[in-house]
């Protein structure tokens, strides 16, 4: 009997492999990810930059969202000179699948362990401590081989690197060390992004590049001059060439979007993500029935419900609730009720065109409309970079 039964339930097992579930990604829930629109924001960005100036393709937290492989390689096709991560894991992977262009790993390193793999994956560490100079100097001695390093500098972030009254002896320091070469000295904005009319945002920012300034002055020419100095994130590059030194380190306007309005909304980027999910059910509910967690809609007509396969576990925050609209060719489709873990609910009462394995688009371009990562971080107290990169690997990333 007991037999039987294992035959029967392998036989089963057999049967249920012989279907594959993951062959169309199309299916529940998906992330449409376009490199050829990362390719021309790459080229546009380059096309603002002051003469000489490098671009770094910021690509950390997994290319913000989009899957890091297909955006480094769409930014180096598109001019792209180094990429920058923020962890040891995230710069491997790229290494692992052939890029091999300058990678800075923008976050700390603390661990001997850490920083040995850096060296031996041609990954530039940010140093910000004199302890993390010796141990990289160590460990170049150890091996034999010359290890490439950058040092950050606070001016006024306060976050990573060292002070700035420290930052010429540690720099000098690097530069006379044997084992060390020191390919670039960084800093970085705190109140560059957003409302380019705020005017403590542009005092603190000019304050942030008279200190850096006063680094550069402070330098013997003589040997310095192979050294990368850079400072700009997207908002500094887009606010101003004077920002630009010898490289521009861009994530957000990369991906699609200016992180200040004005004067770039006529930049003319491409957002590379869309956000797309099918409706699984379509409901007919009377009028007076509540819908969704804690009924906080109550339909007020006889009501078409439909069921998407999307939900906050995605990365569609709850926050959003009854507060976004969803794209059905180019028309906005209500969402209603709580957003659950796993779906949420549109009223599709005036669109009876949308049915069950229609599919809608809840952030990224469909027909003449778009909706951004930027209207949904308004909503809910964010930034566009947060929903970005909210988006779970539970979706699976298509290349269109
Ligand atoms: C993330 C990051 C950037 C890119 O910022 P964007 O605003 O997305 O352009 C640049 N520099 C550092 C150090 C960063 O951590």
């Amino acid at each position: 009997m007991r037999d039987l039964l294992v035959t029967s339930w392998d036989q089963k097992l057999s049967c249920d492999e012989a279907i594959d579930v993951n062959a169309d990604p199309r299916k529940r829930a998906w992330v449409e990810v376009s490199p050829s629109a990362i390719e021309i924001n790459t080229g546009i960005v380059k096309g603002l930059l002051k003469d000489n100036c490098c671009l770094m393709a910021v690509v950390k937290a997994d290319g913000y969202g989009h899957g890091a492989e297909a955006v480094a390689k769409a930014a180096l096709r598109g001019g792209a000179n180094d990429l920058g991560v923020a962890t040891l894991q995230e710069g491997i992977q790229l290494r692992q699948v052939g890029v091999d262009c300058p990678i800075l790993v923008l976050g700390n390193l603390i661990d001997s362990e850490d920083l040995r793999a850096c060296l031996h994956w041609k990954l530039m560490p940010t140093l910000s401590s004199e302890r993390q100079i010796c141990n990289c100097q160590n460990i170049a001695e150890g091996n034999k081989e010359k290890f490439i390093v950058q040092l950050k500098v606070d001016t006024g972030m306060t976050r990573l690197g060292c002070e700035l009254e420290e930052a010429l002896l540690l720099i000098n320091k690097i530069i006379k060390s044997n084992s060390l070469a020191l390919k670039g000295v960084y800093t970085h904005l705190a109140l560059a992004d957003g409302d380019i009319n705020n005017r403590q945002a542009e005092y603190f920012t000019n304050l942030q590049q008279q200190r850096f300034e006063r680094i550069l002055k402070g330098l013997d020419k003589n040997n310095s001059n192979e050294i990368w100095f850079h400072l700009a994130n997207s908002a500094g590059t887009l606010r101003d060439q004077k920002f630009h030194y010898d490289m521009v380190r861009v994530g957000l306007a990369l991906y699609g979007y200016s992180p200040i309005d004005y004067p770039f909304s006529n930049l003319d980027l491409k957002p590379a993500m869309a956000v797309k999910a099918r409706v699984t059910l379509i409901r007919q509910v009377p009028v007076g029935v509540g819908v969704s967690y804690g009924h906080r809609f109550v339909t007020k007509r006889t009501t078409r419900i439909g069921v998407i396969g999307i939900g906050y576990a995605d990365g569609v925050s709850r926050a959003l609730s009854g507060k976004i609209s969803v794209l059905n060719n180019g028309v906005f489709l209500p969402q209603v009720g709580a957003i659950t873990m796993d779906q949420l609910l549109l009223d599709l009462t005036d669109h009876p065109e949308v049915g069950v394995g229609s599919v809608v688009t809840l952030l990224g371009q469909d027909g003449e409309e778009c909706i951004s990562p930027q209207h949904w971080s308004n909503l809910i107290g964010s930034i566009p970079w947060e929903v970005l990169c909210g988006f779970k690997n539970r979706l699976p990333r298509v290349i269109v």
